[in-house]
């Protein structure tokens, strides 16, 4: 049995109402699912932003990581498990109180659960639970945004197979239906083969739900009523003269949103130890923002002294798209960045080959130090911010590796701290919590970088140029290459009014460039532009400069395989 869910499963969890009630929530507010999981209202969320002033926001983000992962979700569990752990140590000894730490995290898609990667609930002694649930379909939000996407997908076909007033073009539909399993049986289909009675045959396809723009709607909405605005403007098809036709168009946007009425209200659970945790949406950091709920960032900040969440992949897509397109609709910006970096993935990008990333090697670790340095600085100058390094520690790395990586970054000018909450839970992050306290603490004080929002790009900036400021102040680009095909699709998305949106870039987070091979702080490549798509309602221009598959399959022995159920109900093979 996996380590992670041996001790998932062995932990005590304590009622959802009392971890409710420890942040001053009372069970009559919560929408509870079982004893383990509740809903928080809207209204209840609402009431107490009004009440309160809003936490401090880290944001957790990472250098390049390798194919592994580098621990962003544990790190984030981590280091607010050790937030708190700090907190109760000061009360314990009648010192000051550094304030309550709450989490907020994306939900894991069952794609990955099913295939290779597995769930994303943490690990070791930083986890969220119940874990069993939140990785299998958890509060069913998930099928509630596939049912409020593929609803809009049938009333579009049903429009066409009823006369066809609005002049869709059969060739020129946006929309698919998703389902969240890797299925790529699914990825191009043929549809309405029913004859006359069956719809208008047309070639489709299937996405995972975590790649529908629904899903990142739902993560961007800042309420109901924003919900409901998004969808409409979501452009489903167009029509043989080239005009857009939307959910609105068709009035699908009512009926998505009694869908997702339930959904929109956040997912309360706790770590191992306690804390409080959000778990609510889930989108791809790659043709959407990567990013947990709005409303559970949101929810976080009103019921914690301290809120820490996640963005997916290195801080050059997750940390970039937090920045320039989340904060921009939530009205937040982070006190503090936790950046990941491992030793692992610092050999990596100083030219180790993955067989042999546990073998001790300081030259190559430190050589890696200019992809992790170049984040910093983006963190720091294009943004405003104050990093912090948790250097995540593996059971390989060797002690002279782990206090090299710590005298180099403080040499470089930036607080940075071994961390081992994986093996020791918020203990083994109490420097981690203590450097982010420090670093909160350096900015408020007026001695750290000014505290207003700054954007790598102006909204008001073309699409060609946001890509231009992008490639080259985060990704060091010497230029972007924007075939005219591209430079048509763009030029139409201006003509229909899109132009000012964010643009949000789909590339591999394996360099920096959009080449995985390019290691390293690779300086001058070319960012290809391949294709560009609209997400009107989640409100930014996708830029493909990769192969970005969204809907991906399962590999020849998927961990799908491997899960069980016992004659107890107890599950098992989940990791
Ligand atoms: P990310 O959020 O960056 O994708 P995760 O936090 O999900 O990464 O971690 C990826 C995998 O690595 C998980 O299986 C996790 O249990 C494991 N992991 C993370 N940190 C450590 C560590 N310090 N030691 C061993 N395994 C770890
Ligand atoms: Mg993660």
């Amino acid at each position: 049995m996996s380590i992670d869910l041996e001790i998932a499963q062995a932990a005590s969890l304590k009622r959802i109402t009392e971890i409710a009630e420890s942040v001053g929530v009372p069970t009559e507010d919560l929408v509870p699912y079982g004893w383990t999981k509740a809903k928080v209202p809207l209204p209840v969320l609402e009431r107490i932003e009004q009440e309160r002033t809003p936490g401090r926001l880290v944001l957790v983000t990472a250098m390049s990581p390798t194919p592994a992962g580098e621990g962003k979700t544990t790190t984030s569990i981590g280091l607010a498990d050790g937030l708190n752990e700090r907190n109760r140590r000061r009360a314990a000894a009648g010192e000051p109180a550094t304030g309550n730490a709450v989490l907020a995290l994306r939900e894991p898609s069952l794609g990955p659960v099913f295939g290779m990667k597995g769930g994303a609930a943490g690990g070791g002694y930083a986890q969220v639970v119940p874990m069993e649930d939140i990785n299998l379909h958890f509060t069913g939000d998930f099928n509630a945004i596939a049912l409020a996407n593929n609803l809009a997908a049938a009333m579009l076909d049903n429009h066409i197979h009823h006369g066809n007033s609005l002049d869709v073009d059969v060739r020129r539909i946006h929309i698919k239906r998703v389902v969240d399993l890797n299925d790529r049986a699914l990825r191009g289909t043929t549809i309405g083969l029913g004859g006359l009675n069956g719809g208008v045959p047309r070639e489709d396809g299937f996405d995972i739900v975590v790649a529908s723009e629904v899903m990142a709607i739902f993560c961007l909405a800042t309420s109901l009523a924003d919900l409901r605005e998004r969808l409409s403007r979501i452009v489903l098809a167009h029509t043989r003269d080239r005009k857009p036709v939307t959910v609105a168009d068709i009035g699908a946007a009512g009926a998505m949103t009694a869908l997702l009425r339930d959904a929109l209200a956040p997912n309360l659970v706790q770590t191992l130890e306690h804390t409080p945790a959000f778990i609510h949406g889930g989108p791809f950091a790659n043709i959407a923002h990567g990013c947990n709920s709005v409303l559970a960032t949101r929810a976080a900040m009103a019921l914690g002294d301290w809120a820490v969440t996640e963005a997916g992949f290195g801080a050059d897509l997750g940390a970039e798209k937090f920045l320039d397109i989340k904060t921009q609709s939530a009205g937040i910006w982070p006190d503090v960045v936790c950046v990941v970096a491992t030793v692992r993935a610092l050999k990596y990008h100083g030219g180790v080959e993955k067989a042999d990333l546990e073998t001790e090697n300081v030259e190559a670790m430190l050589a890696g130090m200019a992809n992790l340095e170049h984040h910093l600085t983006v963190l720091r100058e294009v943004y405003g911010l104050t990093p912090v390094v948790s250097l995540n520690r593996f059971p390989s790395d060797t002690d002279a590796e782990v206090a090299a990586a710590v005298a180099h970054l403080r040499e470089f000018g930036v607080r940075a701290v071994p961390a081992e909450h994986w093996a020791h839970g918020g203990e083994g992050a109490l420097d981690l919590a203590d450097a982010v306290i420090a670093a909160a603490a350096e900015r408020e004080s007026g001695s750290g970088e000014d505290r207003t929002p700054r954007r790598s790009y102006e909204l008001s900036d073309s699409p060609e140029e946001k890509l231009r400021k992008i490639a080259s102040r985060i990704y060091r680009a010497g230029g972007v290459d924007i075939p005219s095909s591209v430079a048509a699709k763009l030029r139409r998305f201006v003509a229909e009014g899109y132009g000012e949106l964010p643009v949000c870039v789909a590339k591999t987070q394996y360099s920096l460039s959009s080449d995985p091979s390019l290691r390293g702080a690779p300086e001058g490549h070319t960012l290809t532009v391949r294709d560009v798509r609209l997400s009107a309602g989640a409100g930014f221009i996708v830029a493909i400069c990769g192969d970005i598959m969204t809907m991906p399959g399962l590999p020849a022995s998927p961990s799908a395989e491997r899960i069980d159920v016992d004659a107890e109900g107890q599950i098992t093979g989940l990791f």
